[in-house]
């Protein structure tokens, strides 16, 4: 690493990556003050030690996460800011479409979520708020066309106080909207369509105002049943993020829009891996753009892992598996900066993996299941980073499990929170006062795991709930246990 970084080039991806991490890290532990100047680019340097192509490099990925600005000039420097989702949530979308989500995927993932959003909302719905729901409603019945309507689930989430809930209803909604723009009913079927939505939806703000929970709950889980057996008469929704790109925010950089723009027309032409999305040259001409906005485009792209440029003759940008990790780190400072605590982080990873586990105990005859979940209970570590990582990946597991890529996706995203979370807390001294030793703690959490794995594997899918719904509330003191 140290020897890297006195190196001038070639370019270690991974070096940017890790000075990112570090930089992206200092500026939350300062309280992430919006606006302060961080360092200039001198001081930035010194500080982390690294080469000006490495910091630069480093910058990109820090200014693409939405958490500071390189200002150029004499009073230059890194500037913190505000994050923005927008572009993140975007290509999970594109993403999502990739993995041929299917439309019960996203149904039951939205069911799992939006529910709860009700309850949380119904329980500290206050007179702003119920201005707000009275609004949406009024301004969707108003609304011509044959749009779906769907801003009042958007603002369910955002009412819940959860800025995980929020988000994951926005990514689900956004991708709900693109399968319904394949779906072409009569003009008949989409009124009455309509008219069934707006009574549900009055029916939904009435009880969540009146903080009826349970009938708040029934009413958007009856409403998204009915949302799902509709889209599921039409067509298999299209590869690919069309309709969905557009950037919906000012302050996206031209670079990030061409890189949008090449990301949705590489997957809606349904190019595989391996193939040539175009030269240098085709692509300046396609989207009109200068040799060097594109480049920095295909730098983005090649961040996320979604085409990557090769050089020499017959070469140009070629399309790679997409990875979804550039994406999943972005989210996760994101929801970061909205402050969400270890209780809020618990509220939605007790949502997503309990349903991880009903859908594991319906699919554990299915060859492999039960294999592939003994596995991922298995638990050596030697060290506190080892021990670390590793009990992730029985969560991660039991999500993959599900076939379901929308909980796979939102698993590693909460994931990556609660180790932010534990990475900040680093001294989780046991109630009991002593500190027990790497191994100790690698066998309580293999034990718990496997009881876990036992009892859905049995079939017991209550007590499987239970024990994972113990072992989720325990993870921010003893978290071994
Ligand atoms: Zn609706
Ligand atoms: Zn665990």
């Amino acid at each position: 690493m140290t020897r890297a970084a006195d190196a001038p080039s070639p370019l270690s991806p991974k070096l940017a990556a890790q000075v990112a991490r570090r930089i992206e890290s200092d500026i939350i532990a300062a309280g992430w003050p919006v606006g302060v100047l961080f360092g200039s680019e001198t001081e930035l340097r010194l500080r982390y030690r690294v080469s000006r192509a490495v910091l630069r490099e480093a910058v990109r990925i820090v200014e693409h996460h939405g958490v500071a600005d390189m200002r150029r000039g004499p009073a230059g420097g890194l500037i913190v800011r505000a994050p923005d989702a927008a572009p993140s949530a975007r290509a999970l979308v594109i993403y999502l479409g990739h993995l041929r989500t299917t439309i019960p995927d996203v149904v039951h993932a939205r069911l799992l979520l939006e529910p709860l959003a009700a309850a949380m909302t119904a329980r500290s719905i206050t007179e702003e708020g119920i201005r707000r729901l009275r609004g949406s409603h009024a301004h969707e019945a108003a609304q011509p066309g044959m749009e779906i309507q769907d801003e009042l689930h958007a603002l369910l989430g955002e009412l819940s106080g959860n800025a995980a809930v929020a988000l994951f209803v926005q990514v689900l909604t956004l991708l709900t909207r693109h399968y319904a723009s394949a779906h072409r009913p009569g003009e008949r079927e989409v009124h009455q369509a309509k008219a069934d939505s707006a009574n549900a939806h009055r029916a939904i703000v009435e009880a969540t105002i009146a903080g009826d929970v349970a009938l708040a709950e029934h009413r958007v889980a009856g409403h998204l049943k009915a949302l799902g057996r509709w889209l599921g008469t039409g067509p298999e929704p299209p590869v690919g993020g069309a309709g969905v790109t557009e950037p919906d925010t000012v302050h996206v950089k031209l670079a990030e829009i061409v890189a949008d723009r090449i990301r949705s027309d590489i997957s809606r032409a349904g190019l595989a891996e391996g193939e040539l999305a175009g030269s240098e040259h085709a692509l300046i001409v396609r989207y009109g753009v200068s040799r060097a906005v594109l480049r920095e485009a295909i730098r983005l792209l090649e961040y996320h892992s979604v085409a990557g440029m090769r050089r020499g003759p017959g070469g140009g940008l070629i399309v790679n598996r997409p990875d979804p990790s550039a994406s999943i780190e972005a989210i996760a400072l994101y929801l970061e900066y909205q402050g969400i605590d270890f209780d809020g982080l618990r509220i939605v990873r007790d949502a997503i993996e309990l349903g991880c586990i009903e859908r594991v105990v319906a699919r554990r005859g299915e060859p492999g299941v039960a294999e592939r979940l003994r596995d991922a209970q298995r638990l050596d570590a030697s060290t506190q980073a080892e021990l670390e990582a590793r009990s992730h990946v029985f969560h991660t597991e039991l999500a993959e499990l599900t076939g379901n890529p929308v909980l796979a996706l939102f698993q590693r995203i909460l994931t990556v929170l609660s180790a932010r979370h534990l990475r900040a807390t680093p001294s989780t001294v046991p109630s009991t006062g002593s500190v027990p030793t790497t191994e100790v703690m690698a066998a309580e959490v293999a034990r718990v795991h496997g009881s876990i794995a036992d009892a859905a594997l049995a079939g017991d899918a209550g007590l499987a709930k239970h024990r994972m719904r113990r072992h989720l509330a325990t993870l921010s003191t003893d978290w071994w246990h």
